[in-house]
């Protein structure tokens, strides 16, 4: 797809827009309850799919994709009267007689771009909100989960409505093409080299953007934590959520040092029960995407600074993609795996003395997406919370705060801008209007000139 293709799909989308059929709540229910029922129809294909893109165990496509997407869009049913309702606002008594409200209303035409980890959630929960503010969208999926991106250009025509939602698949040249169009706001999802790309695009147009980024997730262990639990949830965070390939997977642990020899037995043990004496027989254990992150991966584990500190895992199966669950203890800093985000399953344990060496590790580094803090001691939650700037924190679990709806789900500084899920969805693909009605009665002529003296004094 060249340019002019996706000036011809975007002018499509517009006029559609522009007929105002996507507005009422009527047609934002329906292709919401198109969404469900595709989810209902299909949710085997979508995880042969998803499958087939990463090795990725079904259960965690449906607990980790589809049942997201499905809770997203039962919400946005029940609550879109709520949502789409005026918000009343007080005005001072100098504009008597005077209403004001705030009304949400649909951007326009909208662009959203996917990333390959979670490639169907990550395509249709941000389509959820933005038809949801009843807007025409085009979706560009993944190239690099190619079924899924091929299911999602199959089945979305065939269940909603194709004058206003459209997928375009492709890599970078139809990407390119499309942000070479006008666009009323693009939301994208994947690392910050391209989201550089897509801001730079969107400012020629003054376009707004949000960008759903990534970086490295700290998780800070005290000497309090309760370990067999604290491993359970660090290990399903980073192991059992796509293999580590997740933008809110823990990439790094900083582990007090007095405890750091009994974690890493009990992150061992954790990693047994989960997947057996040799995790690559496992079914549960999603694979690396491609030959170029398995590479990436492996440059990281055999860079001299750190072959050393592997105390557990290490093996890797090129043919098959596989790196085993690894952890490394006390990596140095300047180490590319300290320096990168890691997206895979590698775990780098680094001590620390105190809290405060923790945060001033952590507010050392850009802010990341998201920061898990294990401790039973209030004094250590508070500060954390108080001196670390991240997108979300977790207090004893990981990754969780993304399946809470009504928590705002995004990055700051590095790690993105603005946010979606639940309601915030709604609000990122909405303009809110600010509307002041008046009436002709009770004209103040004081307002008017000619200023006269006396009003000057006023
Ligand atoms: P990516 O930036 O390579 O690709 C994302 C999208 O951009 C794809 O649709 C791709 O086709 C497109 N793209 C790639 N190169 C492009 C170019 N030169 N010009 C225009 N478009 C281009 O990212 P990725 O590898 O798919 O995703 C990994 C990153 O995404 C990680 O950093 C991860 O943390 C982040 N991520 C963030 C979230 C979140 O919700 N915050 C979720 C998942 C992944």
């Amino acid at each position: 797809m060249g340019v002019e293709e996706a000036a011809e799909i975007v002018g499509c989308l517009r006029a559609s827009f522009r007929s105002g059929h996507t507005k009422p709540r009527a047609w934002r229910v329906q292709q919401l309850e198109a969404v469900l029922m595709l989810l209902q129809d299909r949710e085997k294909e979508i995880q042969q799919a998803v499958y087939s893109d990463l090795a990725k165990p079904p259960y965690e496509t449906f607990t980790g994709e589809v049942a997201l997407v499905e809770n997203a869009c039962k919400l946005a049913v029940k609550k879109l009267k709520e949502w789409m309702s005026p918000e009343k606002v007080s005005t001072s008594f100098a504009l008597y007689p005077s209403s004001a409200e705030i009304v949400p209303e649909p951007l326009g035409v909208v662009l959203v771009i996917a990333a390959w980890n979670f490639p169907f959630l990550l395509a249709m929960d941000p389509l959820v909100g933005a038809v949801a503010a009843g807007n025409a969208v085009v979706l560009k999926p993944s190239e690099l989960a190619p079924a899924t991106s091929n299911l999602l250009a199959r089945l979305i025509p065939f269940y909603l409505d194709n004058s206003a939602v459209c997928v375009v698949e492709g890599g970078v040249s139809e990407t390119s093409a499309l942000l070479d169009q006008k666009w009323d706001k693009i939301f994208y999802t994947g690392s910050s080299r391209v989201a550089k790309l897509v801001m730079a695009a969107a400012s020629k147009h003054l376009t707004p953007v949000t960008l759903e980024l990534g970086g490295k997730c700290p998780a800070i262990i005290d000497s309090s934590a309760d370990l067999r639990v604290a491993c359970r949830r660090i290990a399903v965070g980073k192991w059992g959520n796509n293999n580590g390939q997740a933008c809110i997977s823990p990439d790094y642990i900083l582990a007090d040092e007095s405890i750091v020899h009994k974690l890493i037995e009990t992150l061992t043990s954790t990693l047994k029960e989960f997947y057996g004496e040799d995790p690559r027989a496992s079914p549960d254990l999603a694979r690396i995407v491609n030959f170029s992150h398995f590479t990436r991966l492996t440059k990281l584990l055999d860079h001299p600074s750190t072959e050393s500190t592997i105390v557990h895992g290490g093996q890797r199966d090129e043919k098959n993609l596989y790196i085993a669950p690894t952890i490394l203890l006390n990596v140095p800093c300047d180490a590319p795996i300290m320096k990168e985000e890691i997206f895979g399953p590698l775990l780098p344990i680094l001590t620390v003395k105190t809290v405060d060496e923790a945060v001033n590790f952590v507010t050392a580094r850009p802010k990341p997406l998201a920061l898990y803090v294990f401790t039973k001691r209030k004094s250590v939650k508070d500060v954390v919370l108080r001196d670390t700037s991240a997108g979300g924190m977790v207090v004893n679990d990981t990754m969780l705060h993304f399946v809470v709806l009504d928590l705002p789900f995004g990055g700051v500084g590095e790690s993105g801008m603005g946010a979606y899920h639940g309601k915030h969805s709604f609000d990122n693909f909405s303009h809110r209007k600010a509307v002041l009605r008046r009436s002709f009665f009770a004209d103040i002529l004081a307002r008017y000139p000619p200023y006269s003296s006396l009003k000057q004094r006023l």
